[in-house]
């Protein structure tokens, strides 16, 4: 059904430090009688691909979200592949967070730039904080049985690795030689089959993100249907985009480990008067609804605004 050009909004929002090579995130507000939605897959995602993310928002604007089951989504804080100093001061101004997520096998660094940095996040969290490393899948199988060694050793226990490797086969050979415990994301995210990862007992934890994976309600059955713990994680939404990741994790029977949705404090701006930000280590849960004073401030200009209505022509063309 066509929408009202007054329910869609094309927003477009300055990040503090460069991210996935963007300085800039974009991305499309719709609004229907659930509330307001969020269709920003990246620029890399043709439109056989964007389907899903549009189905997210399409849920988000039409439909809404099944109920919580609790009020507080415990949430980690993210460690870019900075030094060591600044990693510590990124944790200690992190709103409370008891878990770390430490991006490792940044091309260009060594692995006492990794070590450094764990160690300057366990000093950081203390004792009885969780970190996790995230690999994107750039190890091969035995470079990460021996990194994952020596960054258990640094980091002082990891919590789990996420996607240390690329494929399912290499992530179950990893879990067989390590006793970290294993997290899939590319795996399930961008695979032809998110199932193949349980089968093949390839990972401990799945990473799930709603955009990608067509919904809050498309994960919550996944879930159901993988059969392992869930990490709920953003996409780099906006505020009005995170709630749907929010809105996951409240409504997942279990939730035992810290989610990667405080990402709201990458963005330099945001869309709603109070964004997602940590306090104790948790975001409450909350729908909250776009200002209209900053929708009008993060307004696209014209020519990017004409760029996502041609990208929402494609998409659709295919729902
Ligand atoms: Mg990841």
């Amino acid at each position: 059904m066509p929408r009202n050009p007054a329910d869609l909004h094309v927003w477009s929002l300055p990040l503090r430090n460069r991210f996935r090579g963007l300085t800039v995130r974009d991305g499309l507000l719709v609004r229907g009688a659930a509330g307001w939605g969020e269709f920003s897959p990246f620029w890399d995602y043709d439109a056989a691909e964007s389907l899903a993310w549009w189905r997210a928002a399409r849920e988000a604007a039409d439909e809404g979200w099944p109920a919580p089951v609790r009020t507080h989504v415990p949430v980690n804080v993210t460690v870019p592949a900075v030094d060591a100093a600044t990693a510590h001061r990124i944790v200690r101004d992190s709103g409370g967070c008891r878990t770390a997520k430490v991006k490792v096998a940044e091309p260009g660094q060594s692995l006492a730039d990794e070590l450094a940095r764990l160690e300057a996040v366990r000093d950081a969290l203390g004792p009885d904080g969780a970190i996790r490393v995230d690999a994107n899948a750039a190890w091969d199988l035995d470079t990460a049985v021996s990194r994952l060694v020596a960054l258990d050793r640094a980091a002082g226990g990891l919590e789990y690795a996420e996607q240390p490797v690329p494929g399912v086969d290499d992530l179950a050979a990893l879990r067989r030689r390590t006793h970290v415990p294993i997290a899939a994301d590319e795996s399930i995210r961008r695979a032809e089959d998110p199932l193949a990862v349980a089968r093949a007992h390839a990972a401990d934890v799945v990473v799930l993100k709603v955009q990608p994976l067509g919904g809050v309600r498309a994960c919550l059955e996944l879930a159901e249907r993988i059969g392992l713990p869930v990490v709920v994680s953003s996409a780099l939404e906006s505020s009005v985009g995170l709630a749907a990741g929010v809105a996951l994790a409240a409504a997942l029977p279990e939730l035992p480990y810290a989610c990667g949705l405080a990402t709201a404090q990458l963005f330099r701006a945001d869309l709603v008067t109070h964004p997602f930000r940590p306090v104790d280590g948790a975001l409450d849960v909350r729908r909250p609804d776009p200002d209209p004073e900053l929708l009008a401030a993060a307004r696209a200009p014209q020519e990017l605004t004409g760029r996502w209505a041609a990208r929402l022509a494609a998409v659709e063309a295919r729902a």
